[in-house]
């Protein structure tokens, strides 16, 4: 039988688990430490553990439960990790490099069942949902391999925009916000943290209500249904005016800054007049929204779409800044070895089908 990843439990869930198994409440803090700041990848390395507390907890959890199946790196810096879960899915994971500091890129689901029209992840459906320990995991793994090159380089930033809709897997989501942000373990600050959601509006008002600081990024691409349900048909049931509604309570309630991510497609979203909507739509927001402008990053199975002329981008951005729209241009990362998300594991899943045949 699979044991749970020991990294799926958040700090009060450990202490509850420990003290209910006939331990003592502070070992929770021990275990931490081995975990996160010590970073030791077995039970038995956690020395100031007793033998029975150790025995306990190797019984009953798993410490690696994603195998590394490939890494690559970039000549910019972003490395590309390829996972082997327990039950032999491949989930992928992104490190980047920034001025600011060493961003991860998680993934959230094996696959995705939003089905974007312009998206490798959501190529396969769902299989499954990814559990809070997994999700972890994967900041554990890239912060091994920062830990192998002995310079202290620690991961400070997390982005939820690998493969799967983190909304559709709410509740492992929460635990692992909670994990990584807690003080007592990576202490990833919540300012530093970024979920994005392809607009699943009920959630939106859930995310809201919660006491963390977490930022939140909205994938838009389009500024009217028409466009939007044509290259995202989650917008069919789930249109602009409601979708808007639900950012107006989350902007209300957090105080906090929204991302709007708006991915360029050539002649599709890019002309000055969808430039000038977009700002109509948001422009009672502003003081609170940031347009993020993203390249579309081309996927072999969506040859309907091209990237946008960067004369395109360039006009686009300028009418959202005549408008006072605060906007930004994405500067691609990694863009030698696949790094857009779902890219990576559509084409080894391809290729291990193309072996299967032989
Ligand atoms: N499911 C969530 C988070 C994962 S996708 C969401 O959709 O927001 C993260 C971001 O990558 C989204 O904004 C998504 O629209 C974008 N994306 C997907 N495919 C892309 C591609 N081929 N090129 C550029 N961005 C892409
Ligand atoms: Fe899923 Fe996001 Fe890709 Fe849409 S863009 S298919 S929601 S991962």
């Amino acid at each position: 039988m699979t044991k749970p990843s020991i990294y799926g439990l958040t700090f009060d869930q450990l202490t509850d688990w420990l003290v209910e198994h006939g331990e003592k409440k502070f070992r929770a803090q021990q275990v931490w430490d081995w975990l996160y700041k010590k970073r030791i990848k077995d039970f038995s390395e956690m020395r100031n553990v007793n033998k029975d507390c150790r025995a306990l907890l190797d019984n009953h959890f798993d410490i690696q439960t994603l195998e590394v199946h490939s890494k690559q790196e970039s000549r910019d810096g972003t490395m590309k990790f390829l996972f082997r879960l327990k039950d032999g899915n491949l989930i992928e994971t992104v490190l980047m490099k920034f001025s600011y500091g060493l961003s991860v890129c998680v993934t959230t689901q094996v696959g995705c069942n939003i089905g974007c029209s312009f998206c490798a992840s959501g190529l396969l459906k769902k299989s499954r949902d990814l559990t809070s320990g997994e999700i972890v995991e994967q900041i554990m793994n890239v912060q091994h391999a920062l830990d192998e090159r002995e310079n202290e380089e620690r991961v400070s930033h997390i982005v939820v925009m690998g493969i799967g809709e983190p909304f559709d897997n709410f509740g492992n989501l929460m635990d692992f916000l909670h994990v990584v942000n807690n003080d007592k373990g990576l202490a990833i600050g919540a300012r530093h943290i970024t979920v994005s959601t392809s607009g699943i509006i009920n959630k939106i008002y859930e995310f809201a209500d919660q006491d963390l600081q977490v930022n939140l990024a909205l994938s838009l691409h389009a500024p009217n249904n028409e466009l939007r349900t044509k290259i995202m048909k989650i917008n069919k049931g789930q249109p602009i005016e409601p979708l808007m509604k639900a950012v107006d309570y989350y902007l209300e309630k957090t105080n906090r800054r929204i991302t709007f991510e708006y991915i360029m497609l050539k002649g599709i979203n890019d002309s000055r007049e969808t430039a000038q909507q977009l700002a109509d739509l948001i422009k009672d927001k502003k003081r609170l929204s940031y347009v993020n402008l993203i390249p579309y990053n081309p996927v072999d199975e969506h040859i309907q779409y091209e990237q946008s002329e960067k004369n395109s981008i360039l006009a686009f951005y300028d009418t959202l800044k005549k408008n006072g729209i605060q906007c930004g241009i994405r500067h691609e990362q990694g863009s030698d070895i696949d790094a857009a998300c779902g890219q990576l594991r559509s084409k080894q899943i391809k290729k291990d089908k193309e072996k299967a045949k032989v």
